[in-house]
């Protein structure tokens, strides 16, 4: 896989996402990538396709953020050192930040309403994240101050967010990565509700909810913005190992208008992956659920997740709008903890890659290591396994 190739223009979009309406900024931003991919093509010529890498729910449960306390504030980094080149190795890389990060201003809390730390977004930047899919169940947990609190951070880190919004024209503002190979990427996110709490009146922009015509006209938009779309939907039934009717009907919605790949995350147990035919005769892949990536659940399923690799190429006619997915590479990770004097996971968190993990990680470990892979591949064959 290719290293980083990513432009300046992250920060270059977000700036400008900042001040100026959308049409704008993303033209502005194109001008700017052309002229950065004419400096490169000097010196080595561009790749000709883009890797993503992709990671499920990160869940900052009261035992994680307290093994990360420091005596200045708090480090999650190391819980992910042993999966970070995996996420550093791609082009692009996307995770599902479940819990805002409202910061300790707003008192630190746990399930049912989560708060988190800011710095899980710091270390979720130094682990190669690029961009978070910030529209979920718990989104509203600490209300607009939250998100407000939340978002502030992401900008001060120059983290893409996608999903939930400081105002409406940020939620217009269709999120669009540009890379060196020429290969643009649109991030969307969805949830398919807030555990129960009201989106306060006039404010649809606090939070997007999984509402097809909602959905197409962005992708509409995405489309004349963007090479490719990666869809993050937050749905399904939790501990459920296999997607319900409905998870597979917004699924191939989301193909038939238009995505190119579509991430489920909210079961917190991985769910296989396949691919789907969109009305127009387009391709698309989807995973169901891509697990838990990080929390303090301690049930073996939920403690399993992955990060799914993918190769995007732009399809040699440059008339047509296609992008090819090749390459479906699967890391299954689980979930380290030390039992704290209450006899429940409590310190030392870590995510291993399972094909490191012995049996005082998890006992039966290389027989759920091999019922996880046939799990996750029995959909598409052509999976392969890191
Ligand atoms: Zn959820």
């Amino acid at each position: 896989m290719p290293s980083k190739q990513k432009t300046l223009c992250f920060i270059f979009l977000l700036f400008l996402s900042a001040c100026m309406g959308q049409e704008e900024s993303t033209r502005k931003g194109a001008d700017h990538a052309s002229s950065d991919r004419k400096v490169t093509e000097k010196e080595t010529p561009p790749p000709k396709s883009i890797t993503i890498a992709a990671v499920g729910d990160l869940l900052i449960h009261r035992p994680v953020f307290e093994d990360a306390k420091t005596s200045s504030g708090y480090n999650f980094t190391p819980i992910f050192t042993p999966v970070k080149k995996y996420l550093k190795e791609t082009t692009l890389t996307v995770a599902n930040q479940e819990t805002m990060i409202g910061g300790k201003e707003l008192g630190l809390s746990s399930y049912p309403t989560f708060n988190s730390p800011y710095e899980v977004g710091d270390a979720l930047k130094n682990i190669g994240v690029d961009v978070v899919s910030i529209a979920n169940n718990h989104t509203l947990d600490q209300g607009e101050q939250g998100i407000k609190n939340a978002i502030s951070h992401w900008k001060a880190i120059s983290m893409v967010y996608t999903g939930a919004y400081l105002n409406e024209q940020d939620q217009k503002n269709i999120r669009v990565v540009q890379t060196e190979a020429g290969i643009d990427v649109a991030f969307l996110s969805y949830t398919y509700g807030t555990n129960g709490i009201p989106v306060p009146d006039g404010k649809a922009y606090l939070v997007n909810l999984i509402d097809k015509a909602a959905i197409e006209a962005d992708i509409k938009k995405a489309e004349k913005l963007s090479d490719a779309i990666v869809v993050n939907v937050h749905f399904g039934d939790e501990y459920e190992r296999y997607p319900n009717q409905s998870q597979k009907q917004t699924a191939q919605m989301m193909a038939d208008a238009g995505a190119d790949v579509i991430l489920g995350h909210h079961p917190h147990v991985l769910q296989p992956i396949e691919r789907l035919e969109g009305k127009n005769g387009n391709d698309a892949l989807v995973i169901y659920s891509l697990g838990n990536f990080l929390s303090a659940q301690e049930n073996i399923y939920r403690r399993i997740g992955g990060i799914l690799q993918l190769e995007m190429e732009k399809a040699p006619k440059q008339d047509k709008r296609e992008i090819i997915i090749k390459n479906p590479v699967f890391i299954p990770t689980v979930v380290d903890y030390e039992l704290n004097a209450n006899n429940i996971a409590g310190r030392d968190f870590r995510v291993l890659p399972m094909s490191k993990a012995d049996e005082s990680v998890m006992p039966d470990v290389k027989s759920i290591h091999n019922d996880i892979r046939k799990h996750m591949s029995q959909w598409l064959p052509e999976l392969t396994f890191k």
